[in-house]
């Protein structure tokens, strides 16, 4: 089942993919990072931890996610198959639970006393908050208190499970600020505390560590798609933020040459239109950002640029050092689509399949769709559908006057 030998050695043992990952923080964090990495490279060897990882993947979280054949919405379109990979169907509706339980577990596992995010949107708070629960260690989510207001259900939720929520009224009081609020905190005592990041982004070893943790997707899918078709699929698309979700599933594909790879970026309000897109790869360029070398989308005086997507999941200045490698390699392919584009097959998805999908899944659900009316009724493409769209359903309502 196994086939991700090409890649998998990576990254180097200093944690670089090609030019880009690395350690870029002061030494002292350099030491919490290098004791984090210790740790879990011994206990992702043991065997007490896999078995309960996988037990909580198939008891908690509702392991394997199954593959759905969207039947209607392919022959609406009357190209290609489109299949996709339930990570909507997962306890508390996102893929990202699978990582959070791994930083929970390494948490308790080093004895720390209190495991530190941000959160922006609020739905990596809430997957933190929920592993926290669970493995019975503190939580302290910093929120900007703008997202606050904007958010409420999700911040209700972390309030019931049980998490500190420190609201950040500083500057713009929004994701930034929220995460150097948190990374001060973090700061105090990185001896006792863990800071938690959200996807496969920030200094070494998180972009390894998430990957991992998240590469279950790609795996069960590979499996299952064989299984179910005897072949494998000839696309298989992901959406990309930071790149948690895609490399979850890109990973078990990567030694796959038959298998395309495609990110799907955020096109926001136009890629030609400075700020009011998260097209990181299709505009940026190589650079630095939280602690990694990757690809960065720069303003003019050479800071973080403003960033803008539907969906706040993809609105990030950064991506993951290994998507960064993985595009200059020319493995994966990285394609944007619009806020428009999103919104219209968030819509298709909903009522020829009676699915709704999370607005930053979406972009891969429209990216397939655009992309099946080029090809021919035999070929398939795999969108992993990172998220449902609860979350997004009134806001999505409110736009188009439902
Ligand atoms: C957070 C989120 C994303 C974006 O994060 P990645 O690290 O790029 O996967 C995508 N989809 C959903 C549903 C999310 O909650």
């Amino acid at each position: 089942m196994s086939n991700t030998l090409d890649f998998a050695p990576m990254p180097d043992a200093q944690g670089y993919f090609g030019p880009y990952g690395g350690q870029l923080v002061p030494p002292h964090l350099k030491q919490a990072m290098d004791d984090i990495n210790l740790a879990y490279e011994e206990i992702r060897q043991r065997e007490d931890f896999q078995h309960e990882l996988a037990s909580l993947f198939a008891d908690y979280v509702g392991r394997p996610s199954p593959i759905f054949h969207a039947r209607r919405l392919s022959e609406k379109l009357g190209g290609a198959q489109i299949h996709l990979k339930r990570e909507d169907l997962n306890h508390t509706g996102a893929h990202k639970i699978n990582h959070c339980l791994g930083e929970a577990l390494l948490a308790r596992f080093m004895g720390k006393k209190k495991v530190i995010a941000e959160t922006g949107a609020g739905q990596h708070g809430v997957a933190l908050a929920t592993a926290c629960a669970l493995v019975g260690i503190p939580c302290e989510i910093h929120m900007g208190q703008v997202d606050i207001e904007k958010e409420h259900p999700n911040v209700t939720k972390m309030k019931i499970l049980g998490c500190t929520l420190v609201p950040v009224t500083r500057g713009a009081a929004t994701l930034k600020e929220a995460v150097d609020s948190a990374f001060e905190e973090y700061l105090k005592d990185p001896q006792n505390f863990i800071y938690a990041i959200g996807s496969v982004v920030g200094p070494h070893p998180f972009p390894k560590m998430v990957r991992d943790f998240q590469s279950i997707i790609g795996r069960e899918a590979r499996e299952q798609f064989l299984g179910k078709h005897g072949r494998l699929p000839d696309h298989v698309a992901a959406c990309v933020g930071g790149g948690s979700n895609a490399m979850g599933i890109f990973t078990a594909f990567l030694g796959d040459a038959s298998v395309r790879l495609v990110g799907v970026e955020p096109a926001g309000e136009g890629i030609d239109k400075p700020g009011r897109h998260a097209a990181t790869m299709s505009v940026g360029k190589p650079g630095e950002l939280h602690g990694m070398a990757c690809y960065v989308l720069e303003d003019e005086q050479g800071n973080p640029a403003a960033v803008h997507s539907i969906a706040s999941g993809l609105d990030y200045p950064g991506v993951g050092p290994q998507h960064s490698y993985l595009k200059d390699a020319g493995r994966v392919v990285y394609q944007s689509v619009t806020d428009q584009q999103c919104l219209d097959a968030f819509m298709s998805l909903s009522r020829t399949e009676g699915i709704i999908p999370a607005l930053e899944s979406a972009h891969a659900v429209a990216w397939a769709m655009a992309t099946a009316l080029t090809l021919g009724k035999d070929e398939h493409i795999l969108v992993n559908l990172s998220g449902r769209g609860d979350k997004d359903a009134d806001y999505v309502a409110k736009l188009l006057g439902l």
